[in-house]
């Protein structure tokens, strides 16, 4: 049987934690600067990338916690089993994370996005999240000659939270190939969150995403994503049943 902490989709391991427990846990890592430690935050899009990739499975499998984010992984989970605790999208989990931890000298660096987008999403965090420090940031196109002293700025500004912005898959391979570079406790893949806040997208009003359809509202704003909703949601329906069996063995045979 897959448990109760933890749910194998498409072959990767989602651990089931409650907003309240996900951010506790990261509460105590941030203050552990002897490890990097890295979380990664799955929806349909995601799984269904790393179901055409093992590299990338074996990728979010090597994170320290998968999250799962969206209505796609919840249904998914409860086919096999599991009734997910909460939606664990970045765009809520982050800010509650900046508000349950603040005024403890915390300080975060954003990478990712374009270097107008993670400069306004910079301002708007300073104001946002008080009781918090802004470290730095970086936009996230960079190529691999720039990313030792990009690694040296993070480092040097001594960040406790790492947020990396550069979409799936490449910031979970980004984080995954640096992770042992990094000196920072805690690292976190959050796709779109800079776009947000600077202002480039807005978020689904509340009744649209308690009903599953937040992804409508961000294929309204990005059309070029058609593909990966129109054609990605159905895809993932599919794959989600005929998937179960080996992902109810693959859960029997590992227990978390
Ligand atoms: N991005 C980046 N570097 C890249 C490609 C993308 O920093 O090489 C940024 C992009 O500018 C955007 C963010 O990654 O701000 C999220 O991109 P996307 O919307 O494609 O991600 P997803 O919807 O998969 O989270």
């Amino acid at each position: 049987m897959t448990t109760n902490n933890s749910v194998s989709v498409l072959g990767v391991k989602i651990f089931n934690l409650s907003q309240k427990e996900a951010l506790t846990l990261i509460e105590t890592w941030l203050q552990d600067t002897l490890m990097t430690r890295s979380i990664f935050i799955v929806n349909a899009h995601t799984l269904n990338l790393a179901k055409d990739d093992s590299q990338y499975r074996v990728v979010l499998n090597s994170a320290n916690r998968v999250f799962a984010d969206g209505t796609g992984a919840r249904w998914a989970a409860r086919l096999r089993g599991v009734r997910l605790k909460d939606n664990l999208v970045g765009t809520d989990l982050i800010p509650h994370l900046f508000a349950k931890t603040a005024n403890r000298g915390n300080r975060y660096f954003l990478l990712g996005a374009h270097p107008d987008t993670v400069s306004r999403a910079a301002r708007k965090c300073e104001t946002a999240f008080k009781g918090w420090s802004l470290a730095g940031f970086h936009h996230g196109y960079i190529g691999e000659s720039e990313t030792p002293d990009v690694i040296a700025k993070i480092n040097s500004a001594k960040p406790n939270l790492l947020l990396v912005a550069m979409g799936n898959p490449l910031q979970e391979h980004w984080i995954h190939n640096h992770q042992h570079q990094l000196r920072v406790p805690v690292c976190v893949g959050v796709g779109g969150l800079f776009d947000h806040w600077a202002g480039n997208l807005q978020r689904a009003p509340a009744w649209i995403r308690e009903r599953g359809f937040e992804w409508l509202q961000i294929l309204l704003q990005q059309p070029h994503k058609w593909r990966r909703y129109l054609l990605g949601n159905p895809k993932f329906l599919l794959r989600i049943i005929s998937e179960l069996p080996r992902d109810l063995a693959n859960s029997n045979k590992t227990k978390y």
